[in-house]
């Protein structure tokens, strides 16, 4: 139904909650405006909220998006955990867990858990299979933006070519999207907190180091999905072996799983990323030092990726940050002295303010813009020939 998914954005956005916002905002006649407003309540994507503020004469109803027709599920795996959420329709979390994973285990280890996990959230937010609008998968690794499946993944042994959707082989209408990680982390902060910016640069330092870029307020994936490897640039002097087989990788020196190797080097027990973590959670000395002693690298690295997106905004998050509020410092410093004035004189860098939700958050909302979208909207409302009455799932699927 032409016109529909429009305005439905319209009100989504919050430029129009009133009949008179959406004639006057859409351009459409009255009666066409009446018309898919009767579309949008029946379906029940949109609810009337009761009077709006009074114009004079009559109350005009205002209109809200139905944050409850349907839900979203998430899983945002990363090296060694995974968050698995059910959102509703404005990413609001409403049940979530977190289990250690080995995401080097393989995918036939790995999804039927994910599959399982993503019912149990489901059934524990209280909602039926037909709610589902559709599944996030977030992978710590490069995704095929046309094919969606996973690349040459560095730390992903066995998910090389993946079809992650057809192996979860879940039961909910809807799509299911496999995005990079530090993408929905990056649409997560931004779609939450830095919704009035245009341009962010979302750094990820946990097992490994990846970027998400926000361009235009909307996600940049390149022509290939590989934008914002930022863990495999060379760092000046760098020089050692990193997991993509080449040497001098920032992420070689400033990847969780490098601190690992570091700090075994020197006597202490940790094998992982994780092990870090819990070090420096635990206020340890020595990882302290030692992740502060790298921030340099990563500012460095930082620095260029300013000078090549000019964002408003650098977010740096992960388990490593998140764990370590001292990087920010680091990283705030070099930034400062390495990038153009011009680039730098409305810069803000800061820390994650999600946290570990920033995926699953923007998992949510990487599913709700696309099924959202004004033209999937629109086809979802056009009248079926032997669809009657209207079935729900139907007009949910996409
Ligand atoms: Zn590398």
């Amino acid at each position: 139904m032409t016109g529909a998914g429009e305005l439905l954005a319209l009100v989504r956005s919050g430029q129009a909650t009133t009949r008179l916002d959406l004639t006057r905002l859409s351009g459409f006649a009255r009666s066409t405006v009446a018309d898919r407003l009767e579309q949008l309540l029946a379906a029940g994507l949109l609810v009337a909220t009761g009077p709006a503020a009074s114009t004079g004469g009559r109350r005009p109803v205002s209109f809200a998006f139905n944050h409850q027709a349907g839900v979203v599920l998430v899983a945002a795996l990363g090296a060694s955990s995974a968050q698995i959420a059910c959102c509703d329709l404005a990413a609001n979390v409403l049940a979530d867990e977190r289990h250690a994973i080995e995401i080097a285990a393989g995918p036939e280890r790995i999804l039927p858990l994910v599959a399982e996990r993503l019912k149990a959230v489901l059934e524990l937010a209280g909602r039926a299979d037909d709610a589902v609008r559709g599944v996030a998968i977030g992978v710590p690794g490069p995704v095929d933006v046309a094919a969606r499946h996973v690349v040459s993944p560095p730390i992903m042994t066995g998910w090389d070519g993946v079809d992650i959707p057809r192996m979860l082989g879940l039961p909910y209408p809807g799509p299911v999207l496999v995005e990079k990680d530090a993408n929905l982390m990056a649409l997560g902060e931004h779609r939450t907190l830095l919704t009035t910016e245009s341009n962010v640069l979302f750094v990820k330092v946990g097992t490994g180091v990846g970027s998400g870029i926000i361009a235009a307020g909307e996600l940049h994936r390149g022509s290939e999905g590989a934008a914002g490897d930022i863990g495999h640039i060379l760092g000046p002097g760098l020089n050692e072996v990193c997991r993509c087989g080449r040497r001098g990788c920032i992420e070689a020196t400033v990847g969780g799983w490098a601190l690992a190797r570091e700090l075994e080097a020197r006597g202490r027990d940790t094998k992982a990323c994780v092990d870090v973590v819990k070090l420096l959670r635990a206020r340890d000395p020595e990882a302290i030092e030692l992740v502060r002693s790298v921030g340099p690298v990563l500012g460095e690295a930082i620095a260029e990726g300013v000078s090549f997106l000019n964002p408003s905004t650098v977010v740096l998050g992960g388990d490593v940050a998140d764990a370590e509020p001292q990087l920010l410092s680091a990283v705030q410093e070099v930034v400062y002295a390495r990038s153009l004035p011009l680039a730098t004189r409305n810069l803000r860098i800061r820390r994650s303010e999600l946290g570990e939700r920033a995926g699953v958050i923007g998992g949510a909302h990487l599913i709700i813009e696309h099924v959202f979208a004004p033209e999937a909207v629109d086809r979802e409302l056009e009248p079926r020939p032997n669809a009657s009455p209207p079935d729900r799932a139907a007009i949910l699927s996409t």
